[in-house]
């Protein structure tokens, strides 16, 4: 684990600046003051992690409990650059100090973790009070416009509105990334690093709602579905496969699988290729299991029209227009269905097609893909590369997950580290 020195410089307190206030930032900003520095921490709100509150519904997923190689997985090929933070600051060191803070955690059945309150608002509530209790200070309404440098070290923070600039021997940025701008998201890391010689991968919105092109999504506007099994399609091979509750929108699909698959659909989308994305209604039943199903199904039910037995798998209004797009009379009785027809509707449950043709904007997205390259940054402490001084925390990073708690877990263990790092010096 990481080794600690009491955070001074040449017998002064090391001056450590953090810029953002969400889970990254609040995480680092105490952190950093348990390890000795003096913290004054720059949120541009008028209060902190805005966003924090909107996470999980209102619910929070803060974390999850899969195993550390399972968990950075879910980041993708940029994943592996979480294993050291991992390894000191991971799901059970999160669990244990919010238990600290009296937040009760619970485990939902597929392993993802909230608060026991299942409000955002009490881990938002006990991050800032420790934030505050460990002694740090917090500037509302300061929005940082320049991190300044002297010879490839930081010196201090420039403010937007009265130019000041506050000195410093370290900065943390943790501005989060660019969705959601109207929580204080709105990008501005980047532009903070660039300016101080950081390169960043271009950003684009991970875990969107997608843009649909088949004609019956308007009829299907407000349907959601639960346990869907979905597989993206790149010319014609299975890119990704993921299951998990659907919803039908005036302008495509949504609902948590739709946003885990996202990001794999705007890669593609941006490369001028178009997914296609294929449903399957009843991923716990193989194609043959289905089709004894069937049989059974419309043998039992020989006098009742077939809109009615498929309504027992998906809502009634859906039955109806995917037997009439699959080319069956949805009034049709059961007994006068053919094999072929048969056939057709197995492969209408499991193989459904719909084709995608865009995603909503970033504003929309619930997390930002790119970001600050992760060559210039040091894992095993969150420093710069480039600029001695300057760490980096949270979603400002080229990292990003799919829904289920592992970007909120990526915020708080990189702010710790950060927090736990920035007050080292070299000759300590
Ligand atoms: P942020 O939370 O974005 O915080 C950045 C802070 O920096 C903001 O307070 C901002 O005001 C401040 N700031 C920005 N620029 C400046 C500046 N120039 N000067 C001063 N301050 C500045 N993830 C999960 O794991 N589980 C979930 O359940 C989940 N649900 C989500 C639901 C929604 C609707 C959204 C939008 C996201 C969700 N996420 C979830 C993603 C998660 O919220 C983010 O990954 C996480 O908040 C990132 O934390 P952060 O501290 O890096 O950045």
């Amino acid at each position: 684990k990481v080794k600690l020195n009491g955070g001074k410089m040449a017998g002064k307190k090391i001056k450590v600046i953090i810029i953002g206030g969400g889970p990254a930032g609040l995480m680092a900003a105490g952190q950093a003051v348990q390890c000795g520095g003096d913290v004054t921490l720059l949120e541009k709100n008028e209060r902190p992690a805005r966003k924090l509150l909107l996470t999980g519904n209102g619910r929070c997923n803060l974390s999850n409990t899969a195993p550390i190689e399972e968990f950075i997985e879910h980041f993708g090929r940029n994943g592996k650059f979480l294993r050291h933070t991992f390894s000191q600051f991971f799901t059970n060191e999160l669990i244990e100090f919010f238990n600290k803070l009296d937040v009760k955690i619970i485990v939902d059945e597929r392993g993802r973790i909230y608060p026991r309150s299942n409000k955002a608002v009490d881990i938002a509530d006990a991050l800032l009070n420790w934030t505050l209790k460990c002694g740090a200070k917090i500037n509302y309404r300061s929005s940082a416009a320049k991190i300044v440098t002297d010879k490839n070290q930081v010196t201090g923070v420039r403010l937007s509105a009265s130019r000041t600039i506050i000195p410093a021997d370290v900065v943390i940025v943790a501005t989060g990334g660019a969705s959601y701008p109207s929580t204080g998201s709105t990008g501005d890391g980047y532009q903070l690093a660039k300016s101080v010689g950081h390169s960043f991968v271009p950003i684009r919105p991970a875990s969107v709602p997608l843009l649909i092109s088949d004609d019956i999504i308007p009829k299907l506007q407000g349907i959601s579905l639960d346990s869907v099994t979905i597989k993206v399609m790149i010319s014609g091979k299975s890119a990704l496969k993921a299951t998990g509750d659907m919803l039908f929108t005036h302008f495509g699909v949504s609902g948590p699988v739709v946003l885990s698959i996202s990001r794999v659909c705007v890669d593609h989308l941006n490369k001028g290729i178009r997914p296609i994305l294929s449903v399957d209604f009843m991923p716990d039943y193989d194609e043959e299991r289905l089709d004894k199903f069937l049989l059974e199904t419309l043998k039992i039910n020989a006098r009742k029209q077939v809109r009615y037995i498929y309504k027992n798998i998906i809502p009634e209004k859906m039955a109806a227009l995917l037997l009439s797009l699959l080319g069956i009379e949805p009034d049709k009785l059961c007994c006068q269905i053919s094999t072929i027809e048969r056939h057709i509707i197995k492969l209408g449950f499991k193989h459904f097609e719909l084709h995608v043709v865009g995603h909503r904007p970033l504003t929309e997205a619930m997390v930002t893909a790119g970001g600050i390259s992760l060559k210039e940054v040091d894992p095993q402490t969150m420093e710069s590369r480039i600029i001695k001084g300057l760490y980096f925390a949270g979603e400002v990073l080229d990292l990003d997950a799919d829904t289920g708690g592992y970007n909120l877990q990526a915020a708080f263990s990189t702010g710790w580290l950060a927090g736990s790092m920035c007050t080292r010096r070299p000759e300590d």
